[in-house]
């Protein structure tokens, strides 16, 4: 059976003094739950939350891996280097990167493939804009995206990532998709998984991401095919954050 998973994306919403007092909070209010909780500081303090997290069961992670090994690629952060610090996850594709940093399915696959041969687990984030949703062509944007990966990285490489369903308009706005909206396309990514590879596809976490928050939490992890989330300003707040953990 697959384990649930929950996931803070801090993005660059923190500084030092907030989190180390958010790490702290979570560890201490850490519940007894049967399920999987990471965070994802910004790179800067990642080091520090790495050693607070220490002898817990908190797994660490970052918002974005580089898509070489080594070299010259000024301000970039390598897979090995996240590596030293312990890092379990690394965010790639997250919709913020892809519009605001011309991220593309290339180098998101690249970036996943970095994640994947330094034993880091990838969370590949896919999505559509609401013009797409709009337009009804969500599982040809969502297909799009995966298989772009698939390609690049084998479907292989997918026992050990993570895919993260965040509808773009629904990422930190308010909006989100409803539990049958998200299970919908939750079921379409894992259907386009198990025509490859069934035992990957029943395997694999499918979380989604877009403005998940203690209310709707619940509705969203009773779907058969959501397996947890990834939280933005949620995350932020431990008392939310663990509510959200403690909703499966
Ligand atoms: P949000 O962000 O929870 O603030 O909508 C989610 C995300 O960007 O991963």
């Amino acid at each position: 059976m697959r384990r649930d998973l929950v996931v803070g994306n801090w993005k660059m919403k923190i500084n030092q003094q907030s989190a180390q007092k958010l790490v702290d909070e979570i560890i201490a209010g850490m519940p007894d739950i049967d399920a999987d909780l990471a965070v994802c500081p910004p790179y800067l303090y990642i080091p520090e939350v790495s050693q607070r997290l220490a002898n817990t069961s908190i797994g660490l992670g970052a918002q974005n891996v580089a898509t070489h090994l080594e070299g010259a690629y000024t301000g970039e952060i390598s897979a090995l280097m996240l590596k030293d610090f312990n890092c379990k996850y690394a965010i790639v594709g997250h919709s913020e990167r892809r519009a605001n940093y011309a991220d593309t399915d290339v180098t998101v696959a690249q970036r996943f493939k970095q994640a994947i041969d330094a034993d880091i687990i990838p969370i590949l984030a896919i999505g559509e804009l609401l013009e797409q949703r709009e337009q009804g062509i969500t599982f040809d944007i969502v297909a799009k995206q995966l298989n772009a990966v698939i390609d690049f990285a084998g479907i292989e490489s997918f026992q050990h990532a993570v895919i993260a369903y965040e509808p773009v308009w629904a990422i930190g706005t308010g909006l989100t998709a409803s539990a049958e909206q998200a299970q919908e396309v939750h079921l379409f990514i894992r259907q386009l998984l198990a025509d490859k590879n069934q035992q990957i596809a029943e395997n694999i976490q499918i979380i989604y991401g877009g403005s998940v928050k203690p209310q709707n939490a619940e509705a969203l992890f009773a779907m058969p095919d959501i397996d947890g989330a990834l939280v933005g300003g949620d995350s932020l707040n431990a008392d939310s954050f663990l509510k959200i953990y403690s909703s499966f």
